[in-house]
């Protein structure tokens, strides 16, 4: 049997498997996929955190694949997209199916499973563009051919997949911060949340026999800390923290400001129902169609707003914030004018935990350096 729950991204009520449970409080994630240097920091902090063991040798639980050509696995988008047909928005509310409300008889989730081999090149299609460069081509702006980078880690889903998916009921969601985890102790191994889980976050291990995801760094999150792909991003592209009360989102509340206030951060493929936690400030460069296959019909104008950051202090300020400290930050506040002011960061106690500049000094040197007798290639 089936219940009926309240999808706020697809703006209607859908079914799945368990009535609706929101916890208490919900973890989630921003990316800004623009400031993504495919470095892999973030993929390695991870792997050096939790997944060094016997049989996690192909567990990437934090990977960045380049789009349109990069996948890991092999074509996991693609295939489930396929499978679900085209997605139908009339204005900002989902009219089609979700993988749960097509899922075939006797099953609770539409997915795919994954041939081992399409786990082991977790870097395929990295830096390819999207279409063929042709001799004497030169670039053009916007970007043609174009690709960008894409963040992934589970989702924390609020209707996850692989929780329904399963017949053990292995598979939790913790009422007190909303971090989805597998029960080593009940997992037997059947797979089926690798099946179920539209965005292949839960992965299995030959060497013990069960299934592994990632646990959002859940004992640093305990004690007021973002999660090591978040503080060891170069690229501070990453934000993490507590969505405000389902309901009444808080304007000063990072999170909450830049999914429902500036509506400028969005789910990925919002048209599978579970609900995911993980927002992406979409990228700039890509055409409007492929945006909106992956971010849905809120895409166009995240990107403008984007574009216009920089007439907006609160804006600008925020995405200051982003990679600045190690804390959680509760709550948020700038501070002055666009060129000498600060965007402040508290934790959940109203204490300040962190300040930067609205606007970042640049020294510019000189090129020619008399004292040292050397000149300079880079000045600023
Ligand atoms: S992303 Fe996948 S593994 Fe993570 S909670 Fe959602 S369905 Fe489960
Ligand atoms: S560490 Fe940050 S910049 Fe580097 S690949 Fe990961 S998300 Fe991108």
């Amino acid at each position: 049997m089936n219940y009926k729950v309240y999808n706020w991204q697809l703006k209607r009520q859908m079914d799945y498997k368990y009535p609706d449970n929101r916890p208490k409080k919900q973890v989630a994630w921003v990316f800004d996929t623009n400031k993504c240097i495919a470095c892999q920091t973030c993929t390695l902090a991870c792997k050096n955190a939790w997944t060094s063991g016997k049989g996690q040798e192909y567990m990437w639980w934090n990977n960045v694949e380049s789009k349109p050509w990069g996948f890991y696995p092999l074509g996991w988008d693609v295939r489930l997209l396929e499978k679900l047909g085209p997605q139908d928005w009339k204005g900002d509310k989902y009219i089609g199916k979700t993988i749960f409300e097509s899922a075939p008889e006797g099953e609770e989730v539409l997915g795919i499973t994954p041939e081992v081999v399409e786990w082991v090149y977790p870097n395929i299609g990295e830096d390819e563009v999207s279409s063929i460069i042709h001799n004497k081509d030169y670039i053009k702006i916007p970007q043609q051919p174009w690709m960008f980078y894409l963040q992934r880690i589970c989702n924390h889903c609020t209707y996850p997949g692989c929780l329904a998916a399963c017949p053990r009921k292995s598979i939790y969601k913790r009422q007190e911060d909303g971090i989805v985890l597998i029960d080593q102790e009940r997992c037997r191994g059947y797979q089926e949340c690798v099946q179920g889980c539209p965005y292949k976050k839960s992965m299995f291990r030959p060497h013990t026999q069960k299934s592994e995801k990632c646990i959002s760094c859940y004992p640093a999150v305990e004690k007021g800390m973002q999660t090591q792909c978040v503080i060891n991003c170069i690229g501070k592209i990453r934000l993490f923290g507590f969505k405000g009360r389902y309901g009444s989102p808080r304007e000063d509340n990072p999170i909450d400001y830049l999914i429902h206030f500036k509506k400028i951060a969005l789910p990925l493929y919002p048209q599978f129902g579970t609900e995911p936690n993980v927002y992406y400030i979409p990228p700039i460069n890509v055409p409007h169609a492929f945006n909106q296959q992956l971010f849905g019909p809120g895409s166009k104008k995240s990107v403008e707003s984007y574009k216009k950051a920089v007439e907006d202090k609160r804006l600008i300020g925020l995405l200051m914030l982003f990679g600045a400290t190690d804390l959680i930050i509760d709550s948020f506040d700038v501070k002055g004018g666009i060129n000498d002011g600060f965007c402040i960061g508290y934790n959940d106690k109203g204490e300040e935990i962190v300040r930067v500049p609205l606007k970042e000094p640049v020294i510019i040197r000189k090129e020619y350096d008399e004292e040292r007798d050397v000149r300079r290639v880079s000045i600023t």
